[in-house]
């Protein structure tokens, strides 16, 4: 790797990491400075209108996944179970609700507030609402619920847009005005949503980079970095703008170059596999999965999970000049939010956009959101498309549920149907051509 790549590649890796150091530690101050914050949702969050009110974002599942990433929330998963929440909850529920029980410090050490305010942004898991009467149970503080129409029959209506705006209008904005003690500026949304469009347009190009071959990204792994800021506290602020400027330098940089992504084992050297995957990624054993995908040479150049805070790849972009009306379409798009033919059609077009091998999907143990249909979904998208579906398992957040053994067996007789299915179809051209 010569010295320009490193310079590159930790431009970007560097910005995320202060960005979030940052945010956590504006979050450890808040009390003392008397700053507000609301608990919410990855999938449907309203960050632009809450940092309108200069309420900052607290994201439960990304002090979960954090968590989980720093070998923690085993610990908390105990804590939960001992508490009586059963084996089949969602883990991400148990590993925060285990957290704030033994003192709500974060992932990088410092102390989490209590919430000012639980923001419920309800897009379509139902989880969400339990979670949330939970943390109800935990603090006193008061609960704004969005209630976000799920698209059922796969459309998202006028009626379902006015629906939510109706909310954000009347039961939203108020409760944001409380708490905050601040009135609703709409000019001040639409500064912050401006820049947002910006960011989006970068992460786009990111995200759609894999179409190059060798792709630059891993669009599964790698991916996750690259939704962070958006889906997480930073939407409508410079600094992920600034990230996405930089990250986008550096996959120009690779294509030009005809590099492969960035892995934790090094440079992928060969990409043998082009791969979509559909499901969550396993936290506590992120690095070992992805090892796997690396020692195969496998790219992921496709996934549902980073469409989870958002579809912006299909032309959606936040709008300043329509700030309640865009932040509703939003909430409605989000993947969670889509039903089962949507994100079939979704995953059958990466398929074909991407010039993928194969579809793999990983099914989350506790994630019922993402778990249920998938076997449905895999069989549609080997009829749809011809390629290769493959299954394996794991968790989100609880190490008990990744057999490292298991999904390695399972990874490897997928690659080799990979690869029968090339021979099988390069015998098929020949005999064609004969
Ligand atoms: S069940 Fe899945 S979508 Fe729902 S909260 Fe848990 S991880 Fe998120």
């Amino acid at each position: 790797m010569t010295a320009t790549t490193n310079v590159q590649k930790d431009t970007s890796m560097d910005l995320q990491k202060s960005m979030l150091a940052d945010h956590y530690a504006k979050l450890a101050r808040s009390e003392k400075e008397g700053v507000k914050n609301a608990y919410t949702f990855v999938p449907g969050n309203l960050t632009e209108l809450l940092l309108s009110f200069d309420i900052l974002p607290v994201l439960p599942e990304i002090n979960a996944l954090q968590n989980a990433m720093r070998n923690k929330s085993r610990g908390y998963i105990a804590t939960a179970e001992k508490l009586g929440h059963s084996e089949d909850v969602c883990t991400y529920v148990k590993a925060d609700i285990g957290m704030s029980r033994e003192g709500n410090v974060g992932p990088t050490g410092e102390r989490l507030p209590d919430p000012s305010l639980l923001l419920l942004s309800y897009t379509g898991c139902f989880t969400f609402l339990k979670w949330f009467e939970l943390l109800k149970q935990e603090y006193d503080c008061p609960l704004a619920m969005l209630h976000v129409p799920y698209q059922g029959d796969g459309k998202a209506t006028t009626s379902m847009r006015d629906y939510i705006v109706r909310q954000l209008r009347e039961k939203v904005i108020p409760q944001l005005e409380e708490v905050s003690g601040k009135s609703y500026d709409e000019d001040r949304l639409s500064e912050l949503l401006a820049r947002s469009a910006k960011a989006e347009d970068l992460f786009v190009k990111v995200l759609e980079s894999a179409k190059h071959k060798p792709s630059p990204i891993d669009g599964y792994f790698g991916g996750v970095y690259y939704i962070s800021p958006i889906f997480t506290a930073f939407r409508g602020t410079d600094a992920a703008i600034e990230y996405y400027e930089a990250l986008w330098a550096e996959v120009q940089e690779r294509i030009r170059r005809g590099q492969g992504p960035i892995t934790p084992a090094g440079d992928m050297k060969e990409e043998r596999y082009r791969l979509v995957v559909e499901g969550p990624p396993c936290w506590t054993n992120f690095r070992d999965l992805w090892k796997m995908f690396y020692d195969e040479g496998a790219v992921i150049v496709a996934s549902t999970y980073t469409k989870v805070g958002g579809v912006y790849d299909d032309g959606f972009r936040h709008d300043p000049s329509r700030p309640l009306e865009s932040l509703a379409e939003y909430c409605l798009g989000c993947y969670t939010n889509l039903n089962l033919p949507a994100r079939t059609d979704m995953i059958a077009k990466y398929v074909k956009d991407y010039d993928a091998d194969g579809f793999l999907i990983n099914s989350v143990k506790s994630c019922n959101s993402f778990s249920a249909g998938q076997l449905l979904i895999l069989r549609e998208i080997e009829e749809r498309t011809g390629v290769p579906g493959g299954f394996f398992e794991s968790d989100l957040v609880d190490p008990r549920y990744f057999s490292g053994a298991n999904v390695k067996n399972r990874l490897e007789s997928y690659f080799q149907m990979v690869e029968q299915k090339r021979s099988a179809r390069a015998d098929e051209i020949a005999g064609g051509v004969a």
